[in-house]
């Protein structure tokens, strides 16, 4: 049963095993496994219910972004550094994202269990990886599914000696729409839409959308016993006069890595530690355009069919970074999205977007490690504050390098940089230019898909927030599942890690209603 927001006449109350704030690869997950458990488990979403059925998919980007981004395409960093994208819907971020699927590697387990993490090694996590590819039909692209850039990544990646190498992908009867960021019309992207959040319903899982939960509750004792919540009317986004108090035995926290730390400040829970909210975390995007003799047109097909992972971990020698830490692969945007990242006003402006065909582009997630904040600002409202620093900065600056690089190797004329300056490179031996280039606080917009890091895990209470099992340290029966526990980041895109780690809380949460009887 999914409840809608613009079916809702009155307020209720509801009594139930689990509610879970949040519909994406966390709470979907966890409401999956939980509901096969046969608990009664309630899924509350604050955005829409869209499907391809009914033909929300649209494939317009100012529509869609206003139905399933966060921010409608629009949220920023404080200091206008980041482009937060985040998902705002029944599914969450998944609906909207790429279907890159990589496990977190072994060695990035390894470092997470060196901080004192249990039960998340790459051994105990395998069996989730593998049950998870299955349900997702996580595979390699054929090569039909290659676009132009897919297979200029290729041969650039050849020319400079560098390895390339397929991206596992969670499609299923792909049309090559090209549309997987504005939402599949086709139901062929894998997101939490077609896989866990049908497969929790036929658990017999609830879900309410456009249902924002305001606040978590507490007993006497301060263990978590449900939640408050408000009904949203969607075309306005205000509430509309509705509500919902659920009493649960276990609360779960999945509203994404831009939400749950907020969440969690509104509702005022304890922060004895103080870490609620810090160590915020988002792979920072970096990417640049090449402008080829030749059509491109990345809006075709699928966007990352190919990669590589050569520069995923950084390297140092005598501690001095030398060069990596970050993915590389093609980029793709749609004709519009691509028009708007161009630098460049009036003429100059319109004479680029005259080429977009012949438009390529490469990008880079920035496996960072100096965080920024979320905190709530004096109307409630969560602040993004993130500065690019350090080594961070380093290996944008390197990603950068290596993004013209392979631009040139595949016979780009120029390389354009989406900076406030309009920079453009005409030869690799201008590449240097990258280490002086102002390219934070405003000068250059780093895309944000991946935040994490806000509840991190951890064993001690004074510096971590939620425990190996997911539950709070100061909240009994509160669990978090998303990536704001992730202590690090997974340096590969997180979907699939999220999912994983949600089928140990779901694991230890089951354990936990059956001791409670
Ligand atoms: C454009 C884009 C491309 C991406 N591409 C990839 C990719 O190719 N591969 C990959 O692995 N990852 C990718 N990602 C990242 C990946 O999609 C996300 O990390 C993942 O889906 C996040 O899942 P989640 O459950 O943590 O949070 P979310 O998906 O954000 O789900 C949280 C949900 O909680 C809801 N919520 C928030 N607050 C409340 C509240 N108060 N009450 C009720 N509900 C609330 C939100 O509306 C949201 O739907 C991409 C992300 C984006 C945005």
């Amino acid at each position: 049963m999914i409840l809608e927001g613009n079916n809702v006449d009155r307020s209720y109350k509801e009594q139930v095993d689990v509610v879970i704030i949040g519909s994406g690869c966390g709470g979907a997950t966890v409401a999956k496994q939980l509901a096969a458990e046969g608990h009664s488990v309630l899924i509350l979403e604050q955005g829409g219910y869209f499907t391809a059925q009914r033909g929300d998919f649209d494939q317009r980007s100012d529509n869609m972004l206003a139905r399933i981004d966060g921010g409608r395409g629009m949220h920023t960093s404080v200091n206008n550094e980041l482009a937060l994208m985040y998902g705002n819907c029944v599914g969450g971020a998944s609906v909207h994202y790429w279907a890159d699927c990589w496990r977190m590697p072994k060695d990035r387990c390894d470092e997470i269990a060196a901080t004192g993490v249990t039960g998340h090694s790459y051994e105990e996590l395998t069996p989730y990886f593998e049950q998870i590819e299955k349900d997702h039909n996580v595979h390699f692209a054929a090569p039909e599914y290659y676009n132009t850039m897919n297979r200029l990544f290729n041969e650039g990646a050849e020319t400079l000696g560098w390895h390339a190498e397929p991206t596992p992908q969670a499609r299923r009867g792909c049309a090559k729409s090209g549309h997987c960021y504005q939402g599949c019309a086709y139901n062929a992207k894998q997101s939490q839409l077609v896989t866990s959040v049908p497969a929790a319903i036929e658990a017999g899982a609830r879900l309410m959308a456009d249902c924002q939960v305001e606040s978590i509750t507490r007993n006497a004792k301060g263990e978590a016993s449900g939640i408050e919540a408000v009904f949203i009317d969607r075309a306005s986004g205000r509430a509309n006069g509705h509500r919902l108090q659920v009493q649960a035995r276990i609360v779960v926290l999945a509203a994404g890595g831009y939400s749950s730390a907020a969440v969690w400040l509104r509702a005022k829970l304890p922060n004895g530690s103080g870490q609620v909210g810090k160590n915020f975390l988002c792979n920072p995007n970096t990417f640049l355009y090449g402008l080829y003799d030749r059509e491109i047109k990345l809006w075709e097909n699928i966007p990352a069919a190919t990669g590589t992972s050569q520069y995923r971990l950084a390297t140092y020698k005598n501690d001095e970074y030398v060069e990596g830490g970050y993915l590389l692969h093609p980029n793709q945007l749609q004709p519009e999205f691509l028009a708007l990242t161009l630098p460049g006003f009036g003429e100059d402006h319109r004479e680029l977007v005259s080429q977009l065909p012949n438009i390529g582009s490469v990008v880079s997630w920035i496996d960072d490690e100096l965080p920024g904040e979320i905190c709530l600002n004096s109307n409630g409202d969560a602040e993004y504050h993130y500065q690019l620093r350090g080594v961070d900065e380093l290996k944008a600056r390197d990603s950068l390098k290596k993004q013209a690089q392979l631009l040139f190797a595949t016979g780009a004329k120029e390389v354009i940089v989406p900076d406030i300056a309009g920079t453009r490179l005409h030869s690799v031996d201008e590449i240097g230019v990258f280490d002086e280039l102002p390219i934070t606080n405003g000068n250059y917009l780093f895309g944000a898909p991946h935040p994490a890091g806000t509840l991190r895990m951890g064993a001690d209470p004074a510096t971590s927030v939620v425990a190996s099992n997911h539950e709070a340290h100061e909240v009994a029966n509160l669990f978090v599942a998303d990536p704001s526990v992730f202590p690090m980041q997974p340096s590969v895109d997180p979907s699939i890690s999220i999912m994983a780690w949600s089928y140990v809380a779901a694991k230890e949460i089951n354990t936990r209603l059956l001791s409670l009887g």
